[in-house]
C-alpha cells in the first residue's frame, strides 16, 4: 500500500469505524457464535497471491464482526470498562505510524522522555507521594507503562524477591539462592486478582491468601497474624499485595492499617493493585481511598480500564527505581548507549525488551479532556452506577450485595445461587446485555458496571427494565415449578405409602387381614419438610407412622432422599466460589484408603464422603487454577 492509498483507506477505515461506534446499540452485544465458528469461514492456509483490501474488509464485516463481543457498547455491563476515546485512538495511530521501538533513551528519546513526563503528570493528577515522581528534586521513584496490570504485579513481586533474596544472602552467606527462596512467602486478600498467584507461579514463591472481612477487605490484624505466624515457621515475609477496587466487589483493602502493621517486618515490598479504581482517585474527593499510600512501594492502575485510553496503558509506579530495576537489569553491548548513567532506560523497568509509543495515547488524553473533563467522566459513571443501585433497593426481590463507591454495583436476586445463576445466563444469552458474575462473601453475585463511554440515564433504565422482565419471568417460572414439584412430591407419597402398606401386607398379616387389625391402614406418609431426625452424620427418615411403631428407614435410603431434596446446592456444604479454590478436600479414613489423598482426616465425617470445607486461610505453595480477568 503506498501513501496514496493508505490515505484513502485511512480515511475509508475511519469512517468505518465511527459507523460501528454510532450503530453498535443495533447489534448484539455478545456474539451467538460456536468456538471454532470461525474456522470454517476462513481459509486454512494464508492466500499465496496479495487480496484486495476491498475483499479483506468486507470479510471484516461478514466474517469478524459476527464473533465480536461489543465492549463498547451502551448494554455492556461486565467485568470493568475497556477505554477507547477517539483521542486515544489516534494516539495509537501516529504511536503505530513513528513504528518505534523505544526500549531505551537513545533507541528513541521522545519515546522515553513523554512516558516519564506524563506518568509524573498522571502520578500527581492522582495524589500519589512525591517519591513516586521521577522528576520530582530528590525523588528516587518514578513511573512507568506496561503492558496489563499483571505485569506491574509480576514485576513488583521480582523487584520484592530480589531485594528479599539480597538481603538474606547477605545474612546466610553460605546459604544456595535456591535454599533463601523456598522460606519467601507473599500475602495477599481472597479478593486480590488472580494475577498475584500468577505471578506466584512465576516467581517461584508461596503465597499465603487471606480471608477478607465482610466488606471483602483486607485488614491489617489478620495480615499481621499470618506474617508472624509464618515467621515462626521459619518463612520470611516479603511482598504483600494489596487491592484498592477488587475486581469481584470494587473493595478496598485497609491500606492504612495494613502500612501500619508491616512496619514490623523490614523486608517487606508493599504493593497496591487499584487497576480500575486508581483511575478515580483524580477526583479530590475520592482521594481518601488512597489513604495509606504512603507505606506503598509500588503503584499501578490501568488508564486502558477507566481513563478513557486503549489498551495497552497500565501504569505503574516505584518508590525506588533502582530497587525495581537491579531486579530486571542485563546489560548486552549492542544495547549500551552514551547517556547510560544520565537517563531512563524503560527496557529494565519490565519484562520485554522492546516497548510501543504508548505515552503518546495517554498525553492525547490527558491533553484533549484535561484533568476536569476526566473527572467529569469517572463523576458520570459513579452517577450512573448510583442510579442502579437506587433501582435495585427499591425491588424488595433483589438485593444489593457491595458498598457502591465507583461504578460496579454487584446485585442478586434474593434466594439461592442456582436462581441467580439461572437469571445471569437467560440475559446473557438473550444478547440484550452483558454482565458477568463474582462471588461475595460466598454468594454468587452479578456484577453491573457503568462501562460505555457516553453512557447515559436511559442506558441504565433500559439495562433494569430487561433485567426485571428476566426476572419476572425466571420466578413467574419457578413458582410453576415449585408448585408442579409440590403435586409430584404428593403422588410419590401417596405411591410411598401404598407401596409402604403393601410391604407391610406382605410382612405383617395384622396389617392386610382387617379381621386382625381394626385401625385399618397404618399412616405412612414420608415427612417431606422435616425428615431427617437423629444427628446430621448419620440422618434417618423416620415416617409419620414411625412415631407410633418405632419404624426407620435407617441412613442410605434417607441420604439418597436428603440429596434429592438439595435443590440447587441450597443445603450443601460445597461453597461455590468464582475464581478461588479455598476448599479443603477432606477425605475421612475411609475415602482416604480408596483415593490415596494425602489431606487430613475428618473428625466430624465418619460416613466416608469426601468433605468439601471452606477453609478461613489458604497457603497455597503450589498454585491453584483461578478464573482471570
Ligand atoms: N487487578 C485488578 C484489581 C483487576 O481488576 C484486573 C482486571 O480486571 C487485573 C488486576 C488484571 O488486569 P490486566 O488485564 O491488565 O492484567
Amino acid at each position: 500500500m503506498d501513501s496514496q492509498a493508505f490515505r484513502k483507506h485511512g480515511t475509508e477505515m475511519v469512517e468505518y469505524i465511527c459507523k460501528y461506534m454510532e450503530t453498535l446499540k443495533d447489534r448484539r452485544v455478545t456474539p451467538s457464535v460456536e468456538p471454532g465458528y470461525l474456522r470454517h469461514l476462513i481459509p486454512s492456509e494464508a492466500p499465496y497471491e496479495p487480496e484486495e483490501w476491498g475483499r479483506i474488509m468486507q470479510d471484516v464485516e461478514d466474517k469478524i464482526m459476527p464473533g465480536v463481543t461489543h465492549w463498547q457498547h451502551p448494554r455492556f455491563h461486565a467485568y470493568f470498562p475497556a477505554g477507547n476515546a477517539y483521542e486515544s485512538i489516534l494516539g495509537d495511530m501516529l504511536g503505530d505510524g513513528i513504528g518505534c521501538i523505544g526500549f531505551s533513551w537513545a533507541a528513541s528519546p521522545a519515546c522515553t522522555e513523554l512516558e516519564t513526563i506524563v506518568l509524573d503528570w498522571l502520578g500527581k493528577a492522582i495524589g500519589l507521594p512525591d517519591h513516586f515522581l521521577a522528576l520530582k528534586e530528590g525523588s528516587t521513584g518514578g513511573g512507568v507503562i506496561q503492558t496489563s496490570a499483571s505485569e506491574c504485579v509480576l514485576v513488583s513481586m521480582l523487584a520484592a524477591r530480589a531485594q528479599a533474596l539480597k538481603r538474606l544472602m547477605a545474612k546466610h552467606p553460605n546459604s544456595e539462592e535456591s535454599h533463601l527462596l523456598c522460606k519467601l512467602i507473599a500475602y495477599c486478600s481472597k479478593e486480590a486478582h488472580s494475577c498475584v498467584e500468577k505471578a506466584a507461579m512465576i516467581s517461584f514463591v508461596k503465597l499465603r491468601i487471606l480471608e477478607p472481612d465482610e466488606n471483602a477487605s483486607l485488614r491489617g490484624r489478620i495480615l499481621a497474624e499470618a506474617m508472624e505466624e509464618d515467621e515462626q515457621q521459619g518463612l520470611v515475609p516479603f511482598f504483600v499485595s494489596t487491592t484498592l477496587g477488587t475486581t469481584g466487589s470494587c473493595a478496598f483493602d485497609s491500606l492504612e492499617e495494613i502500612g501500619k502493621e508491616i512496619q514490623r517486618f523490614p523486608c517487606i515490598w508493599l504493593h497496591v493493585d487499584a487497576a480500575y479504581a486508581g483511575n478515580s482517585f483524580i477526583c479530590p474527593e475520592l482521594k481518601p481511598l488512597l489513604k495509606g499510600i504512603e507505606y506503598a512501594d509500588s503503584f499501578n492502575t490501568n488508564p486502558n480500564k477507566w481513563l478513557l485510553t486503549n489498551f495497552d496503558c497500565s501504569t505503574l509506579w516505584v518508590r525506588d527505581r533502582i530497587r525495581l530495576t537491579s531486579a530486571l537489569v542485563v546489560d548486552p553491548l549492542y544495547l549500551k548507549h552514551c547517556y547510560d548513567d544520565a537517563a531512563i532506560d524503560y527496557r529494565h523497568w519490565g519484562v520485554p525488551l522492546s516497548r510501543r509509543f504508548r505515552s503518546l495515547k495517554l498525553w492525547f488524553v490527558l491533553r484533549s479532556y484535561g484533568i476536569s473533563g476526566l473527572q467529569n467522566y469517572i463523576r458520570r459513571h459513579i452517577e450512573l452506577a448510583k442510579r442502579f443501585e437506587q433501582h435495585v433497593l427499591k425491588d424488595k426481590r433483589f438485593e444489593i450485595c457491595n458498598q457502591v463507591k465507583l461504578g460496579l454495583v454487584c446485585f442478586r436476586l434474593k434466594g439461592n445461587d442456582k436462581l441467580n445463576e439461572k437469571l445471569l445466563s437467560t440475559i446473557n444469552e438473550s444478547g440484550k446485555l452483558h454482565m458477568v458474575p463474582a462471588s461475595v462473601n460466598d454468594k454468587y453475585i452479578i456484577r453491573f458496571c457503568a462501562v460505555a463511554q457516553n453512557a447515559s440515564e436511559d442506558d441504565i433504565d433500559y439495562a433494569w427494565e430487561t433485567i426485571v422482565d428476566f426476572a419476572n419471568e425466571l420466578l413467574e417460572k419457578e413458582q410453576h415449578d415449585e408448585l408442579s414439584e409440590i403435586i409430584n412430591r404428593k403422588k410419590e407419597d401417596t405411591l410411598a405409602k401404598k407401596r409402604s402398606f403393601f410391604v407391610r401386607m406382605v410382612s405383617d398379616p395384622k396389617i392386610y387381614n382387617p379381621a386382625i387389625n381394626k385401625a385399618g391402614t397404618p399412616n405412612m406418609s414420608l415427612d417431606v419438610t422435616s425428615p431427617v431426625v437423629g444427628n446430621s452424620r448419620n440422618p434417618i427418615i423416620r415416617t409419620q407412622a414411625s412415631t407410633d411403631r418405632n419404624t426407620w428407614i435407617s441412613w442410605p435410603l434417607a441420604f439418597l432422599f436428603n440429596s434429592n431434596n438439595d435443590e440447587g446446592g441450597a443445603k450443601s456444604n460445597v461453597s461455590l466460589r468464582f475464581r478461588h479454590l479455598d476448599t479443603n478436600v477432606r477425605p475421612t479414613s475411609s475415602s482416604r484408603r480408596n483415593s490415596g489423598a494425602t489431606s487430613s482426616p475428618s473428625p466430624d465425617n465418619e460416613l466416608g464422603f469426601i468433605n468439601l470445607k471452606k477453609s478461613p486461610i489458604r497457603q497455597s505453595t503450589s498454585p491453584s487454577p483461578r478464573k482471570s480477568h
